[in-house]
């Protein structure tokens, strides 16, 4: 039985098989990092790395296709989702963002759109833009958040407060088939445990309708890699992260979409910990299902905020 509700079962319940993604670079930046909002980007960021320059360098259509084939010819899929995860995915003109999304309707066995971005650049005109997918599609937006305390926004220099989040989620909330995923970061040395326990509370009382939760990993050539060798801090093992993931659901309204419980990354840009490898991947959500077993408790079961009905189709 599962005890949080996964984006998996979510996609099966609406589609009656399973869906996967296929993630697409369309080639955006940040404005985090052109000097528009800031300078640098934010400290984790591993988006302009360069390491994956050969996927940026194809065009949209090849990569979903090229993602499409592989997909299919691993789980034998018949339906995707196409997701727009690199930099910042609302980072132009409507138009010009029109021109990128419609690619997905060269893919029939296409049937749903995922952007991701950040919460100070979505203006109303892109919101209508991204409704307009709505009548054909899935559609879910994606908002780093990464946390609900503006101390650890300031230090992870995100270049936004905690009010452009409630901004862009009120305002998406205009367009109710829109459907909203946070993303969330555990582990951060701004905070202890109550702080980040918080943040779940934070993302329940506003009723999102999914999250990404993701433990605080160093990748090579980031910013976050110059502080930790300079002034090591403390990051959690991974026995601490399954507990507090276990605590973060725990505080979720049962049918927030739980789209993921780690973060990982290949191991050749990993400085620490060691257990966020993409080879651990698995074991770490066994790990975590492990603890939802032994503390014999679901999703939900401390949530102070009752919004049974959450993510919409
Ligand atoms: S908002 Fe995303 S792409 Fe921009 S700097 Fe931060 S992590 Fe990188």
């Amino acid at each position: 039985m599962e005890r949080y509700y996964s984006f998996s079962r979510y996609l099966k319940e609406i589609f009656g098989e399973r869906v996967y993604r296929v993630t697409v670079d369309a080639g955006f930046t940040c404005p985090n990092r052109d000097g528009t909002k800031g300078r640098g980007g934010c400290i984790y960021c591993f988006s302009g790395s360069g390491y994956d320059e050969q996927k940026r360098q194809m065009s949209i259509e090849k990569q979903i296709a090229t993602g499409i084939e592989r997909v299919r010819r691993r789980y034998g899929a018949d339906k995707f989702l196409v997701y727009f995860q690199a930099y910042t995915n609302t980072y132009a003109s409507p138009d010009t963002l029109r021109g990128i999304y419609d690619r997905i309707k060269k893919f029939p066995e296409v049937v749903g759109l995922i952007v991701g971005t950040r919460p100070d650049c979505v203006p109303d005109e892109t919101l209508e833009l991204i409704n307009s997918y709505t009548d054909d599609y899935l559609v879910w937006i994606e908002y780093g958040l990464e946390s609900s305390h503006f101390k650890s926004l300031r230090w992870m220099n995100r270049g936004h407060g905690v009010s452009d989040f409630i901004d862009a989620v009120l305002r998406t909330r205009r367009f109710p088939k829109i459907n909203i995923c946070a993303h969330v970061i555990l582990g951060l040395p701004t905070e202890d445990r109550e702080d980040m326990l918080e943040t779940a509370d934070f993302l329940s009382s506003l009723g999102i309708d999914g999250v990404k939760i993701h433990p605080l990993h160093v990748m090579r050539g980031t910013e976050l890699e110059k502080i930790y060798r300079e002034k090591p801090f403390k990051l959690l093992t991974e026995e601490e992260y399954a507990d507090l993931v276990v605590d973060f659901i725990e505080r979720l309204p049962k049918r927030m979409v739980i789209q993921r419980i780690t973060g990982e990354s290949p191991s050749e840009v990993l400085v620490a910990p060691s257990w966020c490898s993409h080879r651990e991947k698995h074991r770490v959500i066994n790990l975590i299902r492990k603890r939802f077993e032994e503390r014999e408790t679901r999703q939900g079961a401390k949530c102070r905020f009752y919004r049974e009905k959450t993510a919409r189709t």
